[in-house]
């Protein structure tokens, strides 16, 4: 206690020197944004013990096992052999339900391993009707109030040598994507002794090569069930930290999110372009939300964020998501090596090609994981994303605030956050207490961006809700 008092007395002595410390074209330039309110802070931000602790669990030597397993199958081609135990997406596909299981046996029955097989229609990729199976492993959540509200976080375990369609070649996959498949069964394996209020989905899935096809399943599934997920992550390409321009960055991973949801209608693309939010959709949140949680748990590492939906031209398995209306982000490393993507493994001219794990760097994969596990615990730990929230329209230099009230029993209340209109991050939140609506005195819609968190006795942040436009109150709004 007497400890903690102090932590707060040298906490509180540390932002009055900040305080002073601001330069004064800075604190002019803040004028109507206060970086800290007259009011109580509300819960302080710290760090959640319990995912530090998982975090520090991840361990690089159980992905490079992963991987080399994964990689001794031969071939994961999507169209390769189901049965034979030894080579092929079959024995890939049993071997991981197993481990999954194994997983799930030190879950105190929370977590439960399926098989979702499904028969894929003849495709573009798939010259004849085939079976795939997706791996899914849920970890329920322990908060009533919370148990319905899921994150999913997948990786992809097909591979592909050069032709998409060639089950029978090499295909060792170690990067695209074993590299994303380790990480999400490590983070099985340690989140599974570990406790949250929501549930976290752990999904390997196959036909990514060949169309999106697993993951397409998977959501499709969802939506037709109504499930309530509130994020997706894919990660794919997660495992070399030697980019083919010769630069070795192991301390940063790219999350790609979308600015304009895929999905929305044409009334709503006509509101967010009045508004200006086209910074500002689920997804884009949940990538800001992904950096503050990440670079808190994960010393030394950057999460890059990237203003679209994927690579240039490119796509992951975060896009059937996407459509259906889920929030959803994809991770890779910050610099490819094409070399050792969708290449035969064959020497050319003195240079190796192919996706072969000497070319994976397991430290950086496991640090990918963490940032990965920190955001996930810190979602799944947080109370929901607030929803319906509304700002008033109608000229007024006060900009009002409303939301739905959260149902979570821990809720402590709410924060605004903003910034200015040419700002990336979030930059000022303001704790208003619990409240469902609040006006920002003296502050124009006009000029910053606003957004809505829940926060829970313990501090967690729910990711910031991006707010619609009230119905009209006057008939007209004059410009
Ligand atoms: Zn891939």
């Amino acid at each position: 206690m007497r400890d903690r008092k102090l932590k707060l007395k040298s906490a509180a002595l540390f932002i009055l020197v900040f305080l002073v410390s601001i330069p004064s074209h800075i604190s002019a330039q803040r004028k109507t944004a206060p970086a800290v309110s007259s009011a109580s802070r509300g819960p302080l931000v710290t760090k959640d013990p319990e995912i530090a602790k998982l975090v520090k669990e991840i361990d690089a030597r159980n992905i490079e096992r992963t991987i080399r397993k994964l990689v001794s199958f031969g071939t994961r081609n999507t169209l390769s052999e189901q049965d034979n135990p030894t080579r092929g997406i079959g024995a890939a596909r049993d071997w991981l339900f197993s481990e999954f299981q194994k997983a799930a046996a030190t879950s105190g029955g929370r977590m439960t391993v399926e098989k979702q097989t499904f028969e894929q229609a003849k495709a573009e990729r798939v010259p004849q009707p085939t079976m795939l199976t997706n791996i899914v492993a849920t970890l329920k959540g322990t908060q009533p109030e919370s148990e319905n509200r899921m994150y999913v976080v997948s990786g992809h375990y097909d591979s592909m040598c050069s032709s998409p369609t060639n089950a029978k070649c090499d295909a060792p996959g170690a990067n695209d994507d074993a590299s994303g498949t380790a990480a999400v069964l490590e983070m099985a394996r340690v989140m599974a002794t570990h406790t949250f209020d929501a549930t976290i989905v752990f999904m390997t899935v196959p036909g990514e090569e060949q169309g999106l096809l697993g993951a397409t399943h998977y959501a499709e599934e969802a939506k037709k069930k109504n499930l309530d997920i509130e994020a997706m992550f894919t990660n794919d390409i997660i495992g070399n930290s030697l980019g083919g321009n010769g630069v070795r960055d192991p301390h940063t991973v790219r999350v790609f999110s979308e600015g304009v949801p895929t999905n929305e209608t044409e009334a709503e693309a006509r509101t967010r372009r009045s508004v200006g939010g086209e910074n500002d959709s689920p997804s884009r949140q949940l990538a800001r939300f992904i950096k503050e949680s990440g670079e808190r748990y994960v010393r030394g590492m950057k999460v890059w964020l990237i203003y679209r939906r994927d690579r240039y031209g490119r796509g992951g398995d975060h896009q059937p998501f996407l459509e259906r209306g889920y929030a959803a982000v994809r991770f890779t490393e910050p610099n490819e090596n094409y070399d050792h993507q969708h290449q035969n493994v064959r020497m050319e001219n003195g240079v190796q090609y192919g996706d072969l794990p000497e070319f994976d760097d397991f430290n950086y994969i496991a640090d990918v994981a963490r940032v990965n596990a920190a955001a996930l615990a810190s979602l799944a730990s947080a109370p929901a994303r607030p929803k319906n929230v509304l700002v008033a329209s109608g000229l007024a230099n006060d900009t009002n605030l409303t939301w739905e009230a959260n149902k979570e029993p821990d809720l402590a209340g709410y924060e605004i956050v903003w910034r200015d209109t040419t700002e990336a991050l979030w930059t000022n939140s303001r704790w208003v207490g619990n409240v469902t609506s609040y006006a920002m005195k003296g502050m124009s819609k006009d000029n910053s961006f606003f957004g809505v968190r829940a926060v829970d006795k313990q501090g967690t942040r729910s990711p910031a809700s991006y707010p619609k436009p009230a119905p009209r109150t006057s008939t007209r709004n004059p410009a």
